[in-house]
């Protein structure tokens, strides 16, 4: 079967609301012309995702129905999806929950077609908490600022790209994927599309604040060199200000010869400035496990069964 869009969508334990997915995906493909293929990724779920998703798989021959071997984290299971997605003129990334609304392809497809090869979602309300809010606004601001690729505000994974971008995403084999930033990177021309941004309705949010941070460093140490540009500057600021407190020392050594009351503030300086260090040696350090965990090169994610077509694949003997 050849289909020309494909929907890919992450699951982690989301049997709460998995149902309601395959209505809404059901329902959007009833109303569509497209030939649309559905690839969900199960990403090591604990609870029964698996299962419904294996007997969607073989009910419905367009749902393309990928098990990883554990659960790999978001950013993975897209990539899995990504790659074993076969629509040949696009592919929609959606998060499983439903919080981007998959009717929104219709809009984006029409953008697509007059000449974008990337139409991102960009949330224009979201209803979620304040806190979480805040700290993404927050977050994505700064990221803009330091990095050096143009990330653009408030956007997310919701997005549908060609397949030509698809497949260079594909090509690319950094480990620690941060894919909003690989998206911008690729560049072609980039259009916004403006949506808001669902609750979710069942179920809970796989993201700790942990988690959260986690996924900000990733952004931040893939895209910026900021954080080591800093380090430098810092450097040479303590050592002009070293210089600076030495000449006034000496000078107080030979003028007045009391130098012994500096006690204080050699042990603040010393507190400070090896405090100074040590976080910036944890900087280089971020830096440092990039390239330990790339040069390893190890698959993103590993494929358990895939169910697609209606049939098991591959075929088991
Ligand atoms: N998800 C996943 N693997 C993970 C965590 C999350 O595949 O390790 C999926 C999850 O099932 C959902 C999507 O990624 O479909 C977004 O996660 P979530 O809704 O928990 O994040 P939030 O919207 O709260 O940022
Ligand atoms: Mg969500």
């Amino acid at each position: 079967m050849i289909y020309n869009i494909s929907i890919v969508a992450p699951l982690y334990n989301e049997q709460e609301i998995f149902p309601s997915l395959i209505m809404r995906l059901n329902a959007l493909m009833e109303r569509s012309i497209e030939k649309i293929e559905i690839v969900l990724v199960n990403d090591g779920s604990s609870d029964d995702t698996e299962k419904l998703m294996q007997q969607t798989a073989l009910t419905y021959p367009n749902y393309n129905c990928i098990s990883l071997a554990r659960n790999f984290g978001h950013q993975n299971a897209l990539t899995a999806g990504l790659s074993l997605a076969r629509g040949t003129e696009a592919v929609l990334i959606i998060d499983g929950d439903l919080q981007d609304p998959p009717e929104l392809l219709f809009e984006m497809l029409t953008t697509l077609r007059s000449g974008s090869d990337v139409v991102y979602a960009v949330r224009k309300k979201r209803k979620e908490g304040f806190l979480k809010k805040l700290t993404a606004q927050l977050f994505y601001r700064i990221l803009q600022t330091i990095s050096y690729i143009k990330i653009p505000l408030d956007a997310g994974d919701f997005c549908l790209i060609s397949r030509r971008v698809a497949d260079i995403l594909n090509a690319m084999p950094e480990e620690s994927r941060y894919l909003r930033g690989m998206r911008s990177w690729v560049g072609f021309k980039q259009t916004p599309c403006e949506y808001e941004r669902d609750e979710r309705t069942l179920g809970k949010t796989k993201f700790s604040y942990k988690k959260m941070i986690q996924f900000a460093y990733i952004g931040i140490f893939n895209f910026s060199t900021f954080p080591v540009k800093i380090i430098k500057r810092i450097g040479y600021v303590s050592i002009i200000f070293s210089i600076v407190y030495a000449i006034y020392i000496i000078y107080k050594k030979l003028v007045y010869n009391n130098v012994a009351d500096g006690f204080t503030t050699l042990i603040i300086v010393i507190l400070f400035f090896s405090g100074i260090q040590m976080f910036f040696l944890g900087i280089v350090g971020e830096y440092l496990l990039n390239i330990f965990f790339q040069v390893k090169g190890r698959p993103l994610f590993i494929v358990k069964s895939q169910i697609r077509d209606g049939a098991i694949f591959p075929a088991s003997t």
